[in-house]
């Protein structure tokens, strides 16, 4: 990876407390960007700045639930008040909610378009507005592979990345002429917390990732559950000009597991 192309850049990536959002952010700030981190975890997000700081790199963090649209909007100033105006944004936040399709509750689904989707908008809206008036930038939202698989139990979340994916798109053909790139990664299984908490056994206690995952393995024919820094260097990737004549574009990362 050329990374000295990024270097005194500046970015903006939400979930950055979760283990996807926290490996952008370090990829990103190992490549000498300015990074704000937001998240609605602070203590994980205080904890992500201590391990950074700890390795010599810094990164900007503020609780930001990505689903208020005024938090949004105080959030985008701040990072720009700090930082200066963003080059990248990487819409990494998201939860998961599992529950069958003909008994998942009302709150469940709104709760999963309300991060998933609104706040994918919501941050890009305000983000690419930026963008757009001064003629560069890229932004890559994370969705998922589920947004093109039917799985059971996921209807909510699958349907949410679906909508986050298409926005991204759209957005990415709306601000091409204004020079600003829209991508899409959509990962596979990934050893993070919200992949733990699908691992989790009756009792509640989460398997370890030496434990037996054997279901998670099956079917991803590269033969291994993704890291996060698997998917941080498809973000980095997308982000950098080595993407330069890319846009609108899905980039799956799940080791073949969806065959295409
Ligand atoms: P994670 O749970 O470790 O991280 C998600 C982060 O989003 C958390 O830190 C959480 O606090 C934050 N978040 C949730 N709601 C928020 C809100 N309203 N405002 C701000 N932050 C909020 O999970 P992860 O696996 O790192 O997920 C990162 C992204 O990757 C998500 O969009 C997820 O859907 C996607 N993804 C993950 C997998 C996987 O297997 N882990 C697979 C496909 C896609």
């Amino acid at each position: 990876m050329n990374t000295n192309e990024l270097t005194g850049h500046t970015a903006l990536v939400t979930g950055a407390a979760g283990g996807i959002g926290a490996a952008v952010a370090r990829v990103l700030a190992e490549a000498g960007v300015r990074v704000a981190a937001v998240d609605r975890d602070a203590r994980q997000l205080a904890e992500l700045a201590g391990k950074l700081g700890a390795d010599g790199l810094e990164v900007h963090t503020r609780a930001v639930d990505v689903s208020d649209e005024a938090q949004v909007e105080a959030a985008v100033d701040w990072a720009e008040h700090t930082l200066g105006p963003l080059h990248y944004l990487v819409n990494g936040a998201g939860v998961l909610r599992l529950g069958s399709a003909i008994t998942l509750p009302t709150e469940e689904w709104l709760t999963t378009f309300a991060v998933n989707t609104t706040g994918v908008f919501l941050v890009s809206r305000a983000v690419g507005a930026r963008m757009a008036v001064r003629g560069r930038g890229a932004i890559v939202t994370v969705a998922s592979n589920a947004a093109g698989t039917p799985r059971t139990k996921m209807s909510a979340y699958a349907a949410s990345k679906a909508a986050s994916e298409m926005f991204t798109k759209c957005l990415g053909l709306e601000l091409a002429g204004a020079g600003v790139r829209c991508n899409v990664v959509a990962p596979g299984s990934t050893d993070t917390p919200m992949l733990r908490s699908m691992w989790a056994g009756p009792s509640g206690e989460a398997a370890t990732i030496a434990g037996d995952q054997s279901a998670y393995k099956v079917g991803i024919p590269l033969g291994k559950v993704a890291s996060p820094t698997d998917i941080a260097k498809a973000v980095f990737y997308l982000l950098s000009d080595q993407a330069s004549h890319i846009t609108m574009h899905t980039l799956t990362v799940d080791g073949g597991a969806t065959l295409g």
